[in-house]
């Protein structure tokens, strides 16, 4: 059955780029008689808080959307994620990253290709690892691309690909040839919360049987490392609608960043949920 999701991280206040986002995977579940999933990816402690996350439930609700229940709250199931995180190192395919970030800009400006390159450190030699560790300095577990290839093997390496019907880079529609490369050794499991949003959206679209991902066009490169993750732990490729990303009255994209005006202000200033569906195509 075609389910879906709408997976906003609770660290301000939804805009209308939000707004387009959920409706566009709302409409789909309805229009494909599916599910539509809503799932809170609040993994990051130092930014997430309650209350934009009571905000997001209000601002939905105000728009005239429902989804299932209970809903999924990431940072209550850390614990799944750890498991992940364990079987993936138990195959041999992450490994202990000490450096800071610091360490790794440094290292990729020393390097011959410059930066802008996808971050690739590699493992500690293992006595200079078995001294941070005892030393009890703080580590992530990346995942070795390298490794990764070897155990997916070059025939499965090679056809890795997922399905888009929405229009990813360049409008790039059909069947895509993923390419995990472009993103580097990703960090899977932060120093700080345990996972981090590659490992953990992947899980919970597999777990959630979400069959269709519909987010914006900004989390299009991210598919190419996530199609791997899924193709590593036997997860199901689920088909992706990227759509396009709204722009404000500027010419520029909505983005929490830019403290863009949000629903909640739109609608204080008299914005009705129909009006602003109309707006936006709904
Ligand atoms: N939680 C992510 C965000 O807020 C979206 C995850 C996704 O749709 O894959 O940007």
């Amino acid at each position: 059955m075609f389910a879906t999701r709408f997976a906003p991280s609770p660290t301000g206040r939804l805009h209308k780029g939000h707004a387009f986002s959920a409706l566009t995977a709302w409409t789909a579940a309805r229009e494909a008689g599916g599910r539509f999933i809503l799932r809170v990816e609040d993994i990051d402690p130092t930014r997430c808080k309650a209350e934009f996350e009571a905000a997001i439930f209000e601002d939905l609700t105000w728009l005239g959307l429902d989804w299932e229940t209970p809903v999924r709250r990431q940072s209550e199931h850390l614990a799944d994620y750890a498991a992940v995180i364990d079987a993936l190192t138990a195959r041999g395919l992450l490994y202990r990253c000490f450096r800071t970030r610091k360490d790794i800009l440094d290292a990729i400006g020393d390097a011959p290709h410059g930066p802008g390159e996808a971050v690739r450190p590699g493992p500690h030699a293992p006595d200079e690892e078995a001294r941070l560790l005892a030393e009890g300095r703080p580590y992530a577990w990346r995942l070795s691309l390298e490794r990764a290839r070897q155990a997916l093997g070059e025939t499965a390496w090679n056809a890795l690909s997922f399905v888009e019907e929405g229009g990813g880079h360049e409008g790039e529609i059909g069947v895509v040839r993923a390419r995990p490369e472009t993103a580097g050794d990703v960090v899977l499991a932060r120093k700080d919360a345990g996972t981090a949003y590659h490992l953990a959206v992947t899980h919970d679209d597999a777990l959630q049987g979400v069959t269709h991902v519909v987010r914006g066009l900004d989390l299009f490169e991210a598919t190419h490392i996530q199609r791997l993750i899924q193709a590593l732990m036997g997860w199901p490729a689920p088909t992706y609608r990227h759509h396009r990303l709204l722009a404000g009255p500027d010419g520029r994209r909505y983005a929490k960043r830019d403290q863009s005006i949000t629903l909640a202000e739109l609608r204080a200033g008299g914005l009705t949920p129909e009006a602003l569906r109309a707006e936006l195509g709904f």
